[in-house]
């Protein structure tokens, strides 16, 4: 199934995403539209997936996909900017569907919502490229780092909305978190924070799932991270006095409002 002399396909494009491409990648409108290693004794890791079932809406391929099972994990925490985490596994590492006829690959939430125009974008764009690879059962955080980017270039390719696009780099940029990779979670936290900026402009709430109050604190969780602490002290000001917020986000953003009031004095 493999084939490993293909030497144009679209696994060696994965490492060779730059800043100035993510960014590039927000600016036109956009078309249409750690691994846990804790062992919890009584719920493996296996037992928290199961295989899903799809139907490639570019292909018409049937394949199945592992997928969460909800009530078998157990939500730990959050971080700061709301990276969750899990145990026995990270909910995240599986929510990426991949067709492995075509190339086809999206967020679960996502996989469905295709154009004819982005059909065609696929076909062209990625299945020239594409070969299947055979995944293990449980995914490691590197092997959700490609499959996330796999599902970063489709965005690319299909001319996807910049919400969608800066969520999947929020993802990997937590994943290189999971990796004390530095470096790159930094870049592509500053690849989210300019698509989220470009949804909140031009996207319907909610985006990915998230509403304008939760965006907005993502927005400054993230810019805390990458030096822009004075625009999230304002964001974050704003958001405060806000009515109908939700406890647990006031509290997140009472929480980092302080810390960046510290940073400041
Ligand atoms: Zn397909």
């Amino acid at each position: 199934m493999q084939n490993n002399d293909n030497k144009n396909s679209i696994y060696d494009e994965l490492n060779k995403l730059t800043l100035e491409d993510l960014y590039a990648s927000f600016e036109k409108p956009t078309a249409s539209n750690k691994s846990v290693t804790s062992k919890k004794k009584e719920i493996s890791a296996e037992d928290c997936l199961y295989d899903k079932l799809y139907i490639c809406p570019v292909c018409g391929n049937n394949f199945k996909s592992k997928t969460i099972r909800k009530g078998k994990v157990r939500f730990i925490s959050n971080e700061l900017d709301l990276k969750p985490i899990y145990e026995p596994i990270q909910p995240d590492y599986y929510d990426i569907v991949l067709c492995d006829k075509c190339g086809y690959t999206a967020m679960s939430s996502k996989f469905d919502k295709l154009t004819n125009t982005q059909e065609e974008l696929i076909k062209t764009n990625i299945t020239p490229k594409f070969f299947p690879k055979q995944y293990p059962i449980i995914y490691d955080v590197d092997i959700a780092i490609e499959r996330y980017k796999l599902a970063l270039i489709n965005s690319i390719a299909k001319k996807g909305r910049s919400g969608e696009k800066a969520y999947i780099c929020l993802k990997i940029a937590w994943f290189y978190r999971d990796k004390a990779d530095l470096e790159n979670e930094i870049m592509y936290l500053k690849a989210a924070h300019k698509g989220f900026n470009e949804a909140f402009i031009n996207d319907r709430f909610p985006i990915c799932g998230l509403e304008e109050n939760t965006l907005l604190y993502i927005i400054a969780a993230i810019g805390s991270r990458i030096g822009k602490i004075d625009d999230s002290l304002r964001i974050l000001s704003r958001l405060i006095v806000k009515r109908g917020l939700n406890a647990r986000l006031k509290s997140k953003i009472s929480e980092l409002r302080e810390i960046l009031k510290k940073i400041k004095s």
